[in-house]
């Protein structure tokens, strides 16, 4: 069978562990080399022994999407690594700061709080989409997907830093895909639900939390990175031509109720 990402180069950013790690061995899976970044150098390693292990191209790049000459660099870097970049997966994210984590009130939120989530889910997929835009404009092709989230189209209650990031991230992507649509440019939003990361296991060690998430999830389940990631590689591979613009849900029929 054809591998849908056959000789492409991409960039996965969080691609150091859950659903960026997941997608990066899928990626290669396909055909594609990858650049793993992340603010995890380790983490962004451990995925590239994995790739080569598997006899995978890969390289590691640190990288702090905050921080606008840092994502410069990275983009780079990537662009140069495997012949010009010709997808990219915007997915570092985090779901607390550093005085606040998820079940407070938007009243007891602290300005910082709430800069501390959006720099990295919102500024930081700017910042990176904007530097990929750059490059792949002067190529004419490329296929991007953001990382927003289910909480990019419902509200989650006590979560209204995450919430707005996410809801955000689908907005960014809807405008630089109608800007980019005639272009050979895609740009869509994926928004997981509930997904057995790290970063869900922060949250939601506590049994109650675990059983009021399921209780919203038709499924009644975790996804695993590696279901989210088959929607990712569809949306970077060409068999995604016609989709631009879009939100793709892999939630276990979260949004549907
Ligand atoms: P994760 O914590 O396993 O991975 C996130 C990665 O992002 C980590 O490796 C971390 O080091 C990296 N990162 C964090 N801040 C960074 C920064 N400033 N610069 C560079 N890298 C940084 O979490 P995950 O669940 O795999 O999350 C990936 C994405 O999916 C996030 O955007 C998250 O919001 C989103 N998401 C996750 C879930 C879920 O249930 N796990 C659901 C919806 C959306």
């Amino acid at each position: 069978m054809t591998r849908v990402l056959e000789d492409k180069s991409v960039l996965i950013t969080g691609g150091g562990s859950g659903i960026g790690r997941a997608t990066a061995l899928a990626a290669v899976r396909e055909g594609a080399a990858v650049v793993v970044a992340d603010m995890s150098k380790s983490g962004a390693d451990e995925t590239v022994e994995q790739i080569t292990a598997a006899g995978g191209k890969a390289i590691a790049l640190e990288v702090d999407v905050t921080d606008e000459a840092q994502v410069e660099a990275m983009v780079s870097a990537a662009d140069d690594a495997f012949g010009g970049l010709d997808g990219a997966f915007n997915n570092a994210g985090v779901a607390r700061g550093r005085d606040w984590a998820p079940g407070t009130l938007t009243a007891q939120t602290s300005l910082q709080a709430w800069r501390d989530v959006t720099s990295v889910n919102l500024d930081g997929v700017f910042l990176c989409l904007r530097s990929e835009l750059q490059r792949m404009e002067q190529r004419g092709r490329g296929a991007i997907v953001n990382t927003a989230s289910v909480a990019g189209l419902i509200g989650l209650a006590g979560a209204s830093p995450y919430t707005a990031s996410k809801h955000a991230v689908i907005g960014l992507t809807k405008a630089a895909a109608l800007e980019y649509a005639e272009t050979g440019i895609r740009i869509n939003a994926l928004c997981p639900g509930y997904v057995t990361t790290p970063m869900t296991a922060l949250t939601g060690a506590l049994p109650e939390v675990n059983a009021k998430r399921m209780e919203r999830v038709p499924m009644s389940r975790y996804g695993t990175p590696e279901e989210v990631a088959e929607m990712v590689v569809w949306l970077l591979s060409d068999r995604a031509s016609f989709c631009t613009g879009s939100a793709f849900t892999v939630g276990g029929g979260i949004e549907a109720g």
